[in-house]
């Protein structure tokens, strides 16, 4: 029988099962996929999960993977700032920064922190029975294997979840998102910093990740159906500065990916005796914080935390309740800021503009440092 079923190798999954290895707790990794492949192009780990990676000893190993990020900018469609803000501060009290990484290498770095051993691919969890002791899993290959507690860590449309939690609502904000990496020279000015774009209705985000690769984003809010087809990024974003277009023809087509920006409706709970869900199956966010990931980090330190200490049903309830409120409140903000930075009326448009010209930096940290502490060490 196997100790510990974690359904899911994402990003939460994966720093799931380091944390579990750290701790000498036996587990088993299930992925449906042959390959465990990143799913969108960059990502930015922020302070609060680089704290995490820290306390497992791998922080430095990732920030050389990626490029420290000191600054997020918000910028109107010409990269002229409504807001910015240094991050530096926060670095300096938390004692880590914020890394803008591609998804592929950080995957690969958490993967080889585990033997291979212990991870299973193209295991499509399809079933899932539950008795008091155990809970027998099924998989779309046919196989079935008993485990003694289930993580389910398999994102935003989660079977775990389905199946165990049952049907729960995932809202579409009317966002499509396209994301790439493209080969470029960031001037100097531009390094360093995560800049955001704004104009009305569109979007687009870029952040260096080292080594001549630029990860961008783009939203666009439509009003039809996500269609994931090729579009004519540089057609919506034509009126953008000249080195956001450039950034779209610099990058390879066949590398964008999109996505329909979606998140779950906050659930009451995650855990349901020896089950818990864990990253985007639990709390799947809109990406407007860059922080979907981060909570997902932090919950696989504090669930590896509690299955050290207490037996896995009081694990799970305290994991629960530790994380719960800080996951939730990424959730409502990150669906707030996402409608408010895509306002399309001028008026309220403009008094935005100006109310983030004005709002002191100071506010905008208080509001970070909050987000940043780890309340639960
Ligand atoms: C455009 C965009 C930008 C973002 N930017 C950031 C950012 O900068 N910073 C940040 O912190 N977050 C960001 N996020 C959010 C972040 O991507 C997610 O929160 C994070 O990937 C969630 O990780 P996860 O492991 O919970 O789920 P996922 O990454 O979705 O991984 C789930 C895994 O489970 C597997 N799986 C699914 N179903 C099954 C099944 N039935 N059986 C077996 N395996 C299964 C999948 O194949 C996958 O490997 C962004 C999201 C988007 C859409």
């Amino acid at each position: 029988m196997i100790d510990n079923a974690i359904i899911g190798g994402g990003i939460g999954g994966l720093t799931t099962a380091v944390a579990l290895h750290q701790r000498n707790i036996r587990f088993t990794l299930f992925e449906q996929t042959s390959v465990i492949k990143p799913i969108g192009a960059g990502i930015l780990a922020a302070t609060n999960a680089m704290q995490v990676y820290k306390t497992l000893g791998i922080a430095d190993d990732i920030s050389a993977l990626g490029q420290a990020v000191h600054y997020l900018n918000v910028t109107n469609a010409n990269l002229k700032t409504l807001s910015e803000l240094d991050l530096r501060p926060l670095v300096q009290k938390f004692k880590a920064g914020t890394i803008a990484i591609h998804r592929a290498d950080l995957q690969q770095y958490l993967l080889a922190q585990f033997p291979e051993s212990m991870v299973l691919t193209n295991k499509k969890l399809v079933d899932v029975k539950r008795a008091d002791q155990w809970i027998d899993l099924t998989f779309a290959d046919g196989s079935s294997y008993r485990c003694k507690t289930l993580i389910g860590a398999d994102g935003l449309r989660s079977t775990t979840r389905q199946l165990v939690f049952g049907k729960k609502t995932l809202r579409s904000s009317g966002q499509y998102c396209w994301r790439g990496v493209a080969e470029f020279d960031l001037p100097e000015k531009y390094c360093n910093a995560l800049f955001e774009a704004w104009s009305d209705g569109l979007r687009f985000g870029f952040v260096g990740l080292g080594k001549r690769r630029v990860y961008w984003y783009a939203l666009i809010s439509m009003n039809r159906p996500f269609d994931p087809a090729p579009v004519e990024l540089e057609s919506y974003f034509s009126a953008f500065h000249p080195m956001i277009v450039a950034l779209l023809a610099a990058t390879n087509t066949n590398s964008i990916h999109s996505t329909e920006i979606m998140d779950l409706q906050p659930i009451k709970t995650w855990a349901k005796g020896n089950v818990a869900l864990l990253g985007d199956a639990a709390h799947g966010a809109t990406p407007n914080m860059g922080q979907g990931g981060c909570q997902a980090i932090e919950d696989a330190a504090v669930v590896a935390q509690m299955l050290e200490k207490l037996p896995a049903k009081d694990a799970f309830q305290r994991y629960n309740a530790i994380r719960i409120a800080k996951a939730h409140y990424v959730v409502r903000n990150s669906w707030r800021l996402g409608r408010m930075a895509h306002w399309q009326h001028p008026l309220p448009r403009n008094m935005r503009d100006t109310l983030m010209r004005i709002t002191p930096a100071s506010y905008r940290r208080r509001h970070l440092k909050k987000l940043f502490t780890l309340d639960w060490e």
